[in-house]
């Protein structure tokens, strides 16, 4: 590596390209992992999971209003339909108990209390019925009740967890447009065949600039020999870095 020092204190012209070029990768390569970090934040955020188990509770909430009500329209029809088979069966009734007066025959009135007494099973059998619908209908019509005490604060839950998790998508969508701003900034110095090869090797490996730490390269996290080490800075102090030969990564000397 070369010392800037003396170019800086005399104003000539430009730091040594090689620096001057590693620097300006790893600024790019740490505005891009700052990109890539927030987001993977903005998908993992908790207050996502938070407004997912909110909406969920809303959407059995509903389900069960649902239900509930038509369990209600259902239990209405049966009373109703219960009522009105009654009150056909009763004037049945009352036009065979007239019959009963004017017959004669023992045979004929046989009939007819055999008649009236079926009559009077099935009037029986559907005030079981009607009486069972009313019951579950008081019971339901109290859920009913219960459960829509419950909305307001379930839906206003709701609310806040989706208002929360659009207060955290704005900031980091803030930091991340700052961050646009700031990656054309650093490509702007940048020869365009250098960054298409950034380009390459990160859409590869992800990150795409590492730093060689003694023999390791800090990306791949594999030793250099030392032929190959030798190799890397003469590469370097020409071009400003070089490949890490194992995983390909630019590597800064
Ligand atoms: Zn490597």
């Amino acid at each position: 590596m070369t010392d800037d020092a003396d170019t800086a204190e005399n104003a000539e012209p430009a730091a040594p390209a090689d620096v001057s070029l590693a620097s300006q990768l790893l600024t790019l390569q740490r505005i891009d992992t700052e990109a890539d970090q927030l987001a993977v934040r903005r998908k993992r955020l908790p207050e996502r999971d938070d407004l997912a188990t909110r909406t969920d509770q809303m959407t059995a909430w509903e389900k069960r209003r649902t239900q509930l009500v038509q369990r209600l329209a259902e239990l209405a029809t049966v009373i109703e339909s219960a009522e009105a088979a009654n009150a056909e069966l009763t004037s049945h009734r009352q036009r065979l108990e007239a019959q009963m007066k004017t017959v004669i025959a023992p045979r004929e009135a046989e009939a007819l209390m055999h008649e009236i007494e079926t009559i009077n099973v099935k009037r029986d059998e559907l005030d079981d019925k009607e009486l069972a619908a009313l019951e579950e209908q008081a019971a339901l019509d109290d859920d009913l009740t219960a459960h829509l005490g419950t909305e307001e604060s379930l839906r206003t839950a709701l609310r806040s967890s989706d208002e929360a998790l659009a207060r955290v998508c704005d900031d980091i969508d803030a930091e991340l447009a700052g961050l646009v701003d700031q990656r054309i900034a650093a490509l702007e110095p940048l020869d365009s065949n250098v960054t298409s090869h950034y380009d390459a090797v990160r859409s590869a490996v992800g990150v795409a600039v590492a730093e060689l730490k003694g023999h390791r390269c800090e990306g791949c996290h594999l030793d250099l020999s030392a032929a190959e080490v030798d190799t890397a800075k003469e590469e370097a102090a020409e071009s400003g870095y070089t490949d890490c030969p194992q995983c390909g990564r630019l590597l800064i000397v």
